[in-house]
């Protein structure tokens, strides 16, 4: 069962767009990306995208934004413009305002100003995706509705949560531990 892949799109043109849009290009002064752009590979699925800084184990510069590979290459475009950018904003106040905040006001102002700009995608505080089943190593079943969730990794003791609220008063109750199978076996 292949998913037809659409090839992943060059990350480098959405950033200059975005840098001279959003950012009055100050993330490539001369033309020259202060941040390091990639694709991450099958792994990155706790989150769609991440920006980070610090230093290699060679002791050379690391600023690179990744953005995840599984849960956004099933998605609609609008779903990378909207982590690409706000992991730029986490880049222009790292770099740029050289602030040190996470979602503080700097980066809720420049995302707001962002949204009202322009209606093609909204950045969001929170850019969690649910991991498509093709990219999941585990599909997690609960044994009484048989609701089904992709997993990246097995997890214990994780129950049902819609099968908890009808049935146990919203309290975690064994009779409602998902079973974890393999995918290659579902
Ligand atoms: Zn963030
Ligand atoms: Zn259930």
């Amino acid at each position: 069962m292949r998913r037809l892949a659409v090839p992943l799109e060059p990350l480098l043109p959405l950033f200059h767009r975005l840098n001279r849009e959003h950012f009055d290009g100050t993330l490539a002064p001369d033309g020259r990306p202060l941040v390091a752009l990639r694709w991450s590979d099958g792994r990155l699925t706790r989150t769609a995208g991440l920006y980070r800084r610090g230093w290699r184990a060679d002791g050379s510069d690391l600023c690179e934004i990744v953005l995840s590979r599984p849960l956004l290459e099933p998605l609609p475009r609008e779903a990378t413009l909207s982590t690409l950018c706000h992991e730029m904003i986490h880049a222009w106040v790292d770099r740029v305002l050289e602030e040190r905040e996470v979602h503080g006001p700097r980066f809720r102002g420049r995302m707001e100003a962002i949204n009202r700009s322009q209606p093609g995608f909204k950045v969001e505080l929170r850019h969690r995706y649910p991991l498509p089943r093709e990219a999941a190593r585990w599909i997690a079943r609960c044994p009484r509705c048989a609701h089904e969730a992709a997993y990246q990794r097995r997890r214990r003791g994780l129950a049902c949560r819609r099968c908890c609220e009808r049935f146990h008063g919203g309290r975690w109750d064994p009779s409602c531990l998902l079973v974890f199978e393999p995918r290659s076996a579902a």
